[in-house]
């Protein structure tokens, strides 16, 4: 069982294990320049992509912290997640921008986006409309996998 807390209660965002120095914050610089110290501790936002234009993006609950879906964004996508305020993806099957619920009615709503070390992934936190995965599970991650079973029955519900 979940123990919802009261959205705005619980925060991902954990501050680092070093100290910012002034420089890395304030140096005016191309995102192609960038060093790897920059990168990973300024406040340069220069996603990276992929060779497929694509980067990973995890949806977590913002009050619960479960993870709802791990899917992708190419610049498209994160501009209009960033605009809209509502998680929009790449579908690499359709190769087509697609908002996430934009048939079921159940987007998720923008509470904050993290971004990893170095830069090549998101955590978006997120108040989700209804249920995330299009089975009608709350997560798309509803079934665990026995490690030592046969594949042929390793797979079971999640509580
Ligand atoms: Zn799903």
């Amino acid at each position: 069982m979940t123990n919802r807390l009261p959205y705005g209660l619980a925060t991902f965002c954990k501050s680092a294990p070093f100290s910012r120095s002034p420089s890395i914050l304030s140096q005016p610089t191309q995102p192609s320049t960038l060093t790897t110290q920059q990168r990973e501790q300024g406040a340069y936002f220069a996603p990276k992509f992929d060779a497929s234009g694509l980067l990973t993006a995890v949806v977590a609950d913002a009050a619960t912290k479960d993870v709802l879906v791990v899917a992708f964004m190419n610049a498209e996508a994160l501009e209009r997640t960033r605009a809209t305020g509502i998680v929009h993806f790449w579908s690499r099957s359709r190769q087509s921008l697609w908002m996430k619920g934009e048939t079921s009615g159940n987007v998720l709503k923008v509470d904050e986006i993290l971004v990893d070390c170095d830069q090549d992934a998101l955590m978006i936190r997120a108040v989700p409309a209804g249920p995330t995965c299009h089975t009608g599970a709350t997560s798309c991650f509803y079934r665990k996998l026995d490690r030592a079973a046969d594949d042929a029955e390793a797979l079971s519900d999640c509580e």
